[in-house]
């Protein structure tokens, strides 16, 4: 892997698992110091520490706890990541959860924390970091959004109303530092197979009483044209695309990686 990205330090979110974890890697693939974040077991976070911080030449990468439902833990974060790396010069906003269900049904408090996580997160910790890329005169901002940034689905009010205020938080960002070194994008994926990508299929199953591969290819994947599930992998290039030579024009950008699923 060329080490295009020797020098510079990122703070990838939600980086414990699945898309964030893929990007958390590539990044250090590609010669970046990355402090990494998120929840799980024990175990599944140290061994992202391990596989992350081998790539990075050995020992275990840097890690937050910070819980970024609170705008307090965000900060924290990004606090601790400008102590541990020097400075934050590329910001990946990638933490995410979800839940499903009918609007009139839908918990208040799992709006509150989807709303919390998935969107607000992002305003915090682009609020904390901002000022460094400013001041060291280069910067990154990637949003990982969703095609549910730009399409609606039933069942996901939360979800949908957080990733469309994502993209539309991308484009004012990405105008008030158009004059900068600094871009501030939006990658809105379909289906991608992850852990919460994947706990879709089942509960599908069941309810229509089919195979899980029938649920995967004729209900969760029945938008996204490719009949497939997109890889981290995909994902994880594009976030490198960004940070590397000559995407420098790229701003604001709202970029689907789905499966032609907006083409339709
Ligand atoms: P995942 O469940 O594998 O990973 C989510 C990460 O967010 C984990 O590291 C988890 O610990 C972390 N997280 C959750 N709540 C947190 C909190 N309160 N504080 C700190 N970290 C927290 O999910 P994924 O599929 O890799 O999703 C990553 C992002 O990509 C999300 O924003 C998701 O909405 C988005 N996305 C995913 C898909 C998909 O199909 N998988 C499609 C479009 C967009």
């Amino acid at each position: 892997m060329e080490r295009i990205l020797t020098g510079r330090s990122a703070l990838v979110t939600g980086s414990t698992s699945g898309i964030g974890l893929g990007i958390a890697l590539l990044l250090a693939e590609s010669g970046a110091k990355v402090m990494l974040n998120g929840m799980g077991k024990a175990e599944d976070i140290a061994a992202a520490r391990a596989k992350v911080g081998a790539a990075m030449g050995g020992g275990d990468a840097p890690y937050s706890a910070a819980d970024l439902s609170k705008p307090a833990g965000v900060r924290a974060m990004v606090a601790e990541a400008e102590a541990a790396l020097g400075g934050v010069d590329i910001l990946v906003n990638n933490a995410g959860i979800q839940f499903v269900s009918p609007v009139e049904d839908f918990p208040e408090e799992k709006w509150d924390a989807i709303i919390a996580i998935n969107m607000s997160s992002n305003f915090h910790a682009i609020r904390a970091a901002l000022p460094g890329m400013k001041a060291r005169g280069w910067g990154r901002i990637i949003n990982i959004a969703s095609a549910h940034g730009l399409v609606a689905s039933p069942y996901k009010v939360a979800y949908v109303a957080a990733k469309h205020g994502v993209v539309g938080m991308t484009k004012v960002v990405a105008l008030e530092i158009a004059e900068t070194p600094i871009t501030c994008n939006a990658i809105c994926p379909g289906f991608v197979r992850t852990p919460l990508a994947e706990a879709q299929v089942k509960p599908l199953a069941d309810k229509f009483g089919i195979s899980e591969e029938a649920a995967l290819r004729d209900h969760l994947l029945v938008k996204q044209p490719s009949r497939r599930w997109i890889e981290v992998e995909d994902i994880a290039r594009m976030a490198l695309y960004l940070c590397g030579p000559g995407s420098g024009a790229v701003n604001g950008a709202a970029l689907s990686i789905d499966g032609g699923w907006l083409a339709a």
